[in-house]
């Protein structure tokens, strides 16, 4: 028998914005613990904003596990928040999701590191350089020191805990960076999101740095933070075709309003029909058409065959990729194929 320390993660009560809560326990196994092997556990909802002080039990379902690289025996459990009586608890979307086999999910997540209260690069006083060199920029000048380092760190860590990390990239303003994840199943594309979150919450703690999600930190003439969602289903890989495409878009736009709503507080601040978007009161899609709700990329379109995967560019940074997989699922299930 080994001791393993076993660090459970949910999302608390807050709202529009849901916290990661973690605490800790030990426990001992003869190896490696599997999901069935994690037993649920409680704790007190009435400091998470999840129940009243007087009944404030509340469970901790384990429901995903990667092995935690920085900790020996470690293990970082993602767990759903359920009530005592076994039903997901009114906080908890991931419970909402009803996907079907095959559905694939794609998230790019962008954010601001924060030191001492302003962007990496920003100076105490004004502005750094205007927009232009940082995207994918190279050099002190353009990343300055620490920015790099944290983002290929946190590369690491999500690699070496198991989750589908695709790459980084420095983003359009300074002190601006992305990670894309995907996962087969949205469940899962939804959780590794949620993990490499806090794996980069725990990671910039070690730096004095806090992690910026919010849509438009930087008032002007600064791109804000979104989180596109990239999807597809079997049908639309396999099948496709035009006509789908079509009646899927009309779904879509009859369900915009449904879709901003889980889609992340402020984005009017970020849906301008500037920066790389589209305005929050309109619906379009459009052929490699960064200033669309929804891109369809070239790959898509190849040959007429409408068969692929599509980018919805509207979802932000501080969305809860729970929340937008269970929508876009919805509109997707309410088209006949
Ligand atoms: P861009 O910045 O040009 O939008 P990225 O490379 O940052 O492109 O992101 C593309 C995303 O699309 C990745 O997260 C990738 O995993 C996802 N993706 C690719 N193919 C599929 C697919 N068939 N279904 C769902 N998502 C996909
Ligand atoms: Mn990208
Ligand atoms: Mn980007
Ligand atoms: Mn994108």
């Amino acid at each position: 028998m080994a001791k393993y320390r076993l660090d459970y993660i949910w999302l608390d009560g807050y709202t529009p914005v849901q916290n990661l809560r973690t605490k800790c326990c030990i426990k001992e196994f003869e190896e490696f613990p599997t999901l069935e092997q994690l037993p649920e556990w409680g704790f007190d909802g009435s400091s998470t904003l999840q129940a009243e002080g007087g009944d404030s039990d509340c469970v901790l379902k384990p429901v995903a596990l990667y092995p935690d690289p920085t900790r020996i025996n470690g293990v970082l459990v993602m767990c759903e928040v359920m009530l005592p009586d076994g039903t997901p608890h009114p906080s908890n979307a991931r419970a909402t999701i009803e996907d079907e086999p095959g559905t694939w999910f794609g998230f790019e997540q962008e954010y601001f590191l924060i030191k001492d209260g302003r962007p990496l690069g920003f100076p105490e006083n004004g502005y750094p350089e205007p927009q232009g060199e940082y995207y994918c920029g190279v050099g002190y000048k353009n990343v300055g020191d620490i920015g790099r380092e944290i983002s290929d760190i946190h590369l690491d860590l999500c690699l070496e805990a198991g989750i589908n990390h695709e790459g980084i990239n420095a983003e359009v303003a300074s002190g601006q960076w992305e990670f894309q994840i995907f996962g087969k199943g949205s469940k899962r594309a939804a959780d590794e999101i949620w993990m490499a979150r806090f794996l980069l919450l725990r990671l910039t703690e070690e730096y004095g740095v806090d992690v910026d999600w919010r849509c438009k930190p930087i008032k002007g003439d600064w791109n804000g933070s979104g989180m596109h969602c990239n999807f597809s289903t079997e049908h639309m890989r396999e099948v496709g075709g035009k006509d789908y495409f079509l009646k899927l878009m009309d779904a879509f736009e009859a369900n915009c309003e449904e879709h901003i709503a889980v889609y992340g507080p402020d984005n009017d601040q970020r849906l301008t029909g500037l920066h790389e978007t589209q305005s929050i009161d309109m619906f379009s899609w459009g052929v490699a058409d960064r200033g669309a709700s929804i891109r369809v990329p070239h790959s898509f379109v190849k040959d007429d065959a409408y068969k692929g995967y599509l980018e919805d560019r509207r979802p932000n940074s501080q969305g809860d990729p729970y929340k937008i997989a269970s929508r876009v699922i919805q509109t997707i299930n309410s088209v006949a194929k």
